[in-house]
């Protein structure tokens, strides 16, 4: 069995304007460095499809995705570019993007329940976690890994799935999302305070929010993944993982001032690997998030997706 890694070149079309650090060449860094590692060999390169829109709207208002890709569609049309909000702009090919993006979560969800393959890196922008189930907000559109959970409970009719968010920015739009569905348990830690300045005190008992300091290094988080992650997770039993795997906790990161290197990246999807083959069949989705320093984002992928693909 193998390591599937969707993705698609409209994810590359997306450009919210010079000097943005959600920018095209972070997906080009990756595969890049995968290719030149070697790595990408061992993997299974799968091109993403579009999402459907009743796959959104199983994470979104029917009204957001209705207004949300009017506008994309419009702005497409018209090859036009336009601010959302003050992080987050939208191009003539964000439409396509941001339907790949999502379209990518899904496809894996699939092909890892299916047993195609064991389990899955979705290596797409836009990112997803801030996206609230009615907003854009902080370079996020639609909420990649919230559709992806949601196909795996009301299409698959998996009853219970596990999201860890290891992105150094609270994912307030997946903790919108799934506050209060029993299904979803959600783990993550996150930089406090730092943006969007949310998460200190969860919205949901299904919630496990872990806010840490500036300056916190890899030890540190490795302690509080195995003292609060684990018994949780190992408690709660869930039948698949869902990763929001943002890399800009990493030292060289320049958007926030957490110490992580590649090595803890490595370790903690070693362990939440374990977790998977522990209750879910090894079953297990990643999808990428943030990550800013292109040296750095690339490094760290690359050790995510070693043990991933346990090469
Ligand atoms: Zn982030």
């Amino acid at each position: 069995m193998s390591t599937a890694i969707y993705t698609h070149s409209d994810c590359q079309g997306h450009d919210m304007g010079e000097g943005h650090p959600e920018c095209p060449q972070r997906l080009a860094a990756i595969q890049d460095h995968l290719r030149a590692t070697g790595l990408d060999m061992a993997l299974l390169w799968r091109d993403a499809p579009l999402v459907t829109t009743q796959a959104l709207e199983r994470a979104h208002s029917a009204r957001h995705v209705q207004e949300l890709t009017a506008l994309l569609q419009a702005l497409e049309a018209r090859e036009e570019t336009r601010a959302l909000d003050p992080d987050t702009a939208a191009c003539p090919h964000t439409a396509a993007a941001v339907a790949r993006a999502a379209g990518a979560a899904v496809a894996a969800t699939d092909a890892v329940i299916d047993g195609e393959v064991s389990n899955a890196f979705c290596s797409v922008r836009p990112p997803g976690h801030h996206a609230t189930r009615s907003e854009v907000m902080g370079f996020c559109f639609f909420n990649n890994v919230a559709v992806a959970a949601r196909h795996a409970l009301d299409v698959r009719g998996l009853q219970r799935v596990a999201i860890i968010d290891f992105d150094v920015h609270h994912g307030n739009g997946t903790e919108d999302i799934v506050a209060g569905d029993d299904r979803i348990l959600m783990c993550s830690f996150f930089q406090h305070p730092l943006y969007p300045y949310s998460g200190a005190v969860p919205t949901g008992d299904n919630l496990l929010n872990l806010p840490v300091a500036p300056y916190t290094r890899g030890p540190a988080v490795r302690d509080l993944i195995e003292q609060h992650w684990i018994p949780r997770l190992d408690a709660f039993k869930p039948e698949m993982l869902f990763i929001s795997a943002g890399f800009d906790a990493h030292r060289e990161d320049g958007l926030a001032q957490l110490g992580l290197v590649e090595a803890d990246y490595a370790w903690i999807t070693e362990r939440l690997m374990q977790v998977a083959q522990r209750h879910c069949a090894g079953r297990l989705v990643s999808c990428l998030e943030g990550g800013y320093n292109l040296s750095a984002l690339a490094r760290s992928v690359a050790a995510h997706l070693r043990v991933l693909a346990g090469v």
